[in-house]
């Protein structure tokens, strides 16, 4: 059977050895006769699993031991409501606007707290991260979406926010490049971008934020206190995402850890953008200091927008054809994005970047 290139912004691409090894480990784990699968999550190789992701990725990150590692449910879309209600002490929060997922994080949190949006970059359809050196106020926190998955951008260097705590949805970048834990008082990802199947949502939190003072009416499992004096385990954690991520972390490790991640990804996304910005045919709409490694809009150079959309479509049906596959763009920005997340190889820009030639040359504009 052959596989494809797969640029989905997620679920998406792992690498195929961590699949290989998971396939080779479905019946029998370790000489214990079963699947993770099927394991307790209180049992003696189950603890070994969840304690050797945490340990690899306090490694890989750099996370120091004030921070606390919790792998819970709900994804990030949980977490735009869960941070609120654990870090909200005098009822204020500042957020910097960078796009949809910002948005739905501002949206959540005005249920709870006042909500000052610093900046925002929707004059220009997120084309752009606002330059923002320091943040510094009466607030609780001060939130930021570090990847801009759907637009294509992220921020190059984070605000200071001096003694205030730095929240960063880093869902669509964990692991992508070396990053300093120290500068954030709370970060967290859904797993299933670049670190494992959905299921499994990483909090990495600096550990004078975990109170126990929250008000009563918060439910234990939304409480950070709950999971963290639990070991992640005072519920069932999403023990098959949690043993596949261990896999993943295994795997970036052997390829030089978050600095070979940061190489690796900056090659391969240098040779797209390298293409789309000498393309007469192609461009990206974002601007060059706010570029994402990870997540890659491009679009026709043409005004004609009846034309440019039966183009798009035939672009993204033509690659999948072809082996490269969810390619469509966001509905938000249109044209194509390709996400190259950790797993996705250089060959597979490569092959993005044929088919994107011979495309050109089919179809003029
Ligand atoms: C995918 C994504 C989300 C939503 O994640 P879920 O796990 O589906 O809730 C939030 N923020 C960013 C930056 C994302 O890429």
């Amino acid at each position: 059977m052959k596989r494809v290139f797969n640029f989905s912004a997620g679920p998406s691409v792992l690498p195929q050895s961590v699949l290989e090894r998971a396939a080779s480990e479905m019946l029998n784990y370790h000489d214990t006769g079963q699947s993770v699968m099927e394991m307790s999550h209180r049992s003696k190789a189950y603890d070994d699993i969840i304690r050797g992701s945490e340990d690899k990725l306090r490694e890989l990150m750099g996370i120091p031991d004030n921070f606390s590692v919790l792998f819970l449910q709900g994804g990030a879309s949980l977490q735009f409501c869960m941070l609120v209600l654990n870090l909200k002490r005098r009822g204020r929060a500042a957020y910097i606007d960078t796009g949809v997922w910002s948005q739905k994080a501002i949206q959540e949190a005005q249920r709870w707290l006042e909500v000052d949006v610093l900046a925002s970059s929707k004059d220009r359809n997120y084309s752009y991260i606002p330059q923002i050196d320091s943040v510094a106020g009466d607030y609780d926190y001060v939130h930021i979406t570090q990847n801009n998955t759907i637009m294509g951008t992220k921020w190059a260097s984070v605000p200071d926010t001096g003694s205030l705590p730095l929240v960063s949805d880093i869902s669509s970048c964990i692991l992508s490049e070396p990053i300093d834990i120290e500068r954030y008082g709370l970060l967290y990802a859904g797993g299933q971008k670049n670190l494992a199947p959905a299921g499994v949502t990483v909090v990495i939190i600096r550990n004078d934020l975990i109170r126990e003072d929250l008000p009563s009416d918060i439910a234990s499992m939304l409480r950070y206190d709950t999971h963290a004096k639990n070991g992640s385990m005072y519920n069932t954690p999403p023990t098959y995402s949690i043993y596949v991520m261990g896999l993943v972390l295994d795997w970036i490790k052997a390829n030089g850890g978050a600095q070979g991640m940061l190489k690796r990804n900056q090659s391969k996304a240098k040779l797209l953008y390298d293409y789309l910005d000498a393309s007469s045919y192609y461009h990206s709409p974002v601007d060059a200091y706010s570029r994402s490694l990870m997540n890659i809009p491009f679009l026709l150079r043409s005004e004609n927008s009846d034309k440019v959309s039966v183009l798009n479509k035939k672009f993204v049906s033509e690659a999948a054809a072809a082996g490269l596959v969810n390619l469509g763009g966001h509905r938000s920005i249109g044209g194509m994005r390709a996400s190259i997340y950790n797993a996705m190889p250089i060959e597979g820009v490569e092959a993005l970047i044929r088919f994107m030639d011979v495309f050109a040359k089919e179809n003029p504009l």
